[in-house]
């Protein structure tokens, strides 16, 4: 029989109710046998505070105090059976020693100790609820398939060593039972704990249906799936049926919420189906992402990715030293910096990154611009977000450009990519103007029918 993998958000485990429709869609569905969850709704945010602020021990002593109801509310909820009681307590006094270690602050090892336990606590409690509902089902440590390198924070996964562990540990229990596991959490090869970077429970997900050959991986969330924009920006955004692999990587990467940007990378290698809808509202359907759609239109959707820095590298140099461009690219390569929009002139390239506030990947952007400006001038603009346009056959379709550019002709576009990719055009404006560019785009591409353009320039 085929294999289903069924992961469900923060919000879909956030409270007992909501763990309850989670468990009928797991119970409905006779292929999902195991099962990915994220810590419940705002746990890890209270972690991640512990982990990172200076902080008095009132306030370390708050922030468990609102970790504790999250997980006691649950538990309350499954009558509090003694043996759960017991393992939830010793969850939350290893949160406690941890919150209160001194060297926390200083030591990625003991953050993502600490990061770790809203996923180890949501998925005691979710098994738990599986078994009381008469479903076979135990509670599975992450940490003994999902292998990792020890870049703590941001762990990137050893694939093969996670299709090792799988067949040995996973695959021989799944006749038996259904197995209930967490998200976002890995282990190096010391077996320390490792955290794959914010929102990383789908990428797991995907990366157990890779190694268990899953011909399915279900992510739950709390909207009924990818949406044509993010619908608090326009509440005209639709929802879609379908997505191919291609068009919801350029989504995830270019900053649709509902996906781990790394998500696809699995499920493209093993060509594993991959489906997003709400746990709340599972009779609503969702989007099925897959190798091939039925339809593939120029234009899919619209995403923004925030909080973007401009890099500018300057060589006066550079017009006699053919090896400038490698130089800088092997800077960013060896900080695993990836770059979405390059441009370069003669003297100068320019680039941008991703730089949420506090981030590991900030540190990184500090570090490599330290390395850069060894070789090179280099200037840094902050304050810019980057609009996608994402869709099929743009760089070869007449009309295509001229369509969206005339959309918002009277902003100011600072930098653009085009052409490289079929599936993307993308544009760096201020982040003033982002809101307001992507109503008039979705207004064009996606509100406007017969979209004439699409039909009279096929390219
Ligand atoms: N709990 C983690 C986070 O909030 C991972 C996840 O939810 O995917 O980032
Ligand atoms: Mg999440």
């Amino acid at each position: 029989m085929s294999l289903n993998i069924a992961k469900f958000g923060g919000t879909s485990v956030a409270n007992i109710d909501a763990m309850r429709s989670c468990a009928k869609i797991v119970i409905g569905n006779p292929a999902t046998r195991m099962v990915v969850v994220s810590a419940a709704a705002g746990v890890t945010n209270h972690l991640v505070q512990l982990a990172n602020e200076e902080l008095t021990s009132e306030q370390v002593n708050e922030l468990i105090a609102k970790v504790e109801s999250i997980e006691f509310a649950i538990l309350v909820g499954l009558q509090s059976p003694p043996h759960v009681t017991v393992k939830l307590n010793e969850l939350l006094s290893i949160l406690r020693d941890l919150a209160f270690h001194e060297e926390l602050l200083h030591r990625p090892d003991l953050k993502d100790d600490l990061l770790s336990l809203g996923e180890r606590m949501s998925s005691l409690l979710f098994a738990e609820l599986l078994c009381q509902m008469g479903h076979s089902a135990e509670n599975f440590d992450a940490r003994k398939v999902i292998k990792t390198d020890n870049e703590f924070g941001q762990a990137e996964p050893d694939i093969a060593q996670i299709a090792l562990q799988a067949d040995k540990l996973v695959r021989p229990e799944l006749e038996r039972v259904v197995l209930v596991t967490q998200g976002f959490i890995g282990s190096d090869e010391q077996d320390n704990t490792t955290t794959l970077g914010r929102g990383g429970s789908d990428y797991t997900a995907a990366l157990l249906a890779e190694a268990l050959d899953a011909a399915t991986c279900e992510i739950w969330t709390d909207v009924i799936g990818v949406y044509t924009t993010d619908p608090r920006i326009t509440d005209k955004a639709k929802p879609l049926p379908e997505l191919s692999f291609e068009e919801a990587a350029e989504m995830a990467t270019f900053g649709a919420k509902v996906l781990h940007p790394a998500t696809m990378v699995p499920a493209v290698r093993k060509n594993i189906r991959v489906f997003v809808g709400s746990s709340r509202e599972p009779e609503k359907g969702g989007t099925w992402i897959a190798k091939d759609c039925k339809v593939e239109p120029h234009y899919r959707a619209l995403t923004r990715r925030k909080e973007q820095v401009l890099v500018t590298v300057k060589t006066p140099s550079m017009l006699y030293a053919s090896g400038f461009l490698q130089q800088v690219f092997e800077i960013l390569a060896r900080h695993h910096l990836s770059v979405d929009l390059v441009t370069t002139s003669e003297i100068a390239v320019s680039l941008t990154i991703d730089n949420p506030p506090n981030s590991v990947r900030a540190r990184l952007n500090r570090e490599t611009i330290e390395e850069l400006k060894e070789i090179s001038e280099v200037k840094v603009e902050e304050g810019y977000d980057l609009v996608t346009v994402v869709g099929n056959n743009m760089h070869s379709a007449a009309g295509v450009s001229s369509h969206i550019f005339a959309a918002i002709k009277d902003y100011n576009l600072r930098l653009i990519c085009y052409g490289a990719n079929p599936h993307n055009i993308s544009f760096l404006v201020r982040e003033s103007d982002s809101t307001e560019i992507i109503k008039l785009l979705h207004r064009e591409l996606f509100e406007q029918e017969p979209l004439q353009s699409h039909h009279a320039n096929h390219g």
